[in-house]
């Protein structure tokens, strides 16, 4: 069978779902990409912030950057690098010690190589979402998925019960389309009912997940006591690393702004006074402000920022890999593909490298049609 009329749903425009779909659009697949998001990037997203007085604020508030090691991946990222939303970050890197409150270990420029999306971490999901062959729809949550057995096609309904048409192929980039956690985050259930897959389904019983926090400030005045724009926090049960996301390339530099990670063993802390629903501003403002009392408490920042702001991520990075081997879950009798970094390993180049792996099985399974 020819790949015409052939149909794939991508659920998710993660970089893994975005990489995906992007190789199945090259491969002659059409392919429509549902995103609940209101834009693109899951994990890799841009925040946009409007002060009160209306300066308008970009933060990486998800992957500060990424690195990669394997050459597969590495060709298509050196692509998205010739094709302009793909640049390296040329800065040093270091690592402070709260207990001798010294910088140790300053790495020499440009020593491992970092990659940033331009001009925003968005920009590559974005760009991919855009590519021919390629339908994308924001805002678009699927509440159920169906298999219709006599058809042998998936039926996808939308988060408000709307009918969003059957699919030959299925990519679910989210462990919460299918993990029982997400009923605690939103009282549904997942969309996908590991019953339909049981042969998957032993792998997705269990699906532990780091939590972090994060926090965005913006300064008047450099931090120019600060020797390196990005760095790791040794001995410190509250922040494990800070960005300045303003000297990474093609951002404005007409602030300065930071990015403070908290540590997991401190995100777990404060989710098991409030669980995984919605904070409230009252905490997220508590978070904020611990945060960055524990970044002055280094004696690094004088000045205090003019914009602060907490998020959370409830699942930031997968603490297990389920498909370290075949990188992506399958199931040829439905065409069901399950992918993303918690398949391979808990970051942007193996997200990349589980979506690539689930859209060379849709090709292959078309082909043998
Ligand atoms: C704070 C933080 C720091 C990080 N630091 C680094 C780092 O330094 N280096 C690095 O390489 N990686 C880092 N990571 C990890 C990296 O961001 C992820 O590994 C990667 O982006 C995961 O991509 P993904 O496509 O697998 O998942 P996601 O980006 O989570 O994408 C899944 C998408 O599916 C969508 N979705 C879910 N359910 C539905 C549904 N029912 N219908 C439609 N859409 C749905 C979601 O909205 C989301 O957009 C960090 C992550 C965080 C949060």
């Amino acid at each position: 069978m020819s790949s015409t009329g052939f149909k794939v749903a991508v659920l998710g425009s993660g970089i893994s779902g975005a990489a995906c779909a992007s190789t199945l659009a090259r491969n002659g697949i059409s392919v429509t990409l549902f995103e609940s998001a209101r834009g693109p990037g899951g994990r890799m997203s841009q925040r946009r912030e409007k002060t009160e007085d209306g300066k308008e604020l970009h933060f990486d508030h998800g992957a500060p950057f990424f690195s990669v090691g394997k050459s597969e991946v590495l060709s298509l990222v050196q692509e998205w690098e010739s094709r302009g939303f793909v640049a390296e970050w040329k800065e040093k890197f270091g690592f402070f010690d709260f207990q001798t409150h010294k910088f140790n270990n300053i790495e020499q420029e440009g020593l491992s190589k970092r990659y940033v999306g331009v001009p925003g971490m968005n920009s590559i999901c974005k760009a991919l979402c855009n590519e021919n062959g390629v339908e994308s729809k924001f805002g678009l949550g699927i509440g159920r998925i169906e298999w219709l057995h006599d058809d042998k096609v998936w039926s996808l309904t939308g988060v408000d019960g709307q009918n969003l048409g059957q699919f030959k192929g299925l990519v679910a980039s989210d462990k919460n389309i299918v993990s029982p956690r997400i009923t605690e985050v939103t009282g549904r259930l997942p969309p996908l009912d590991i019953k339909l897959v049981p042969e998957l389904s032993e792998k997705l019983l269990n699906l532990p997940v780091k939590p972090c926090f994060v926090v965005m400030l913006a300064f008047a005045e450099p931090l120019s006591s600060i020797p390196v724009k990005a760095f790791s926090f040794e001995n410190s049960q509250v922040l494990s690393r800070a960005y300045c996301d303003s000297s990474k390339p093609s951002r404005s530099t007409a602030s300065e702004r930071w990015i403070l990670h908290s540590t997991p063993e401190y995100a777990e802390e404060i989710i098991a006074q409030t669980g995984l629903k919605k904070l409230s501003d009252i905490t997220l403002n508590k978070v904020a402000e611990q945060l960055l009392q524990e970044f002055q408490s280094t004696g690094l920042i004088t000045s205090q920022p003019f914009f602060k702001k907490a998020h959370r991520w409830g699942s930031a990075f997968p603490a297990a890999s389920i498909a370290p081997e075949e990188k992506c879950l399958w199931d040829r009798n439905k065409r069901l593909a399950i992918c993303g970094d918690f398949c391979v390993s808990p970051n942007v180049e193996g997200a990349i490298d589980s979506g690539l792996a689930a859209a060379l099985k849709l090709r292959d399974s078309v082909s043998s049609l």
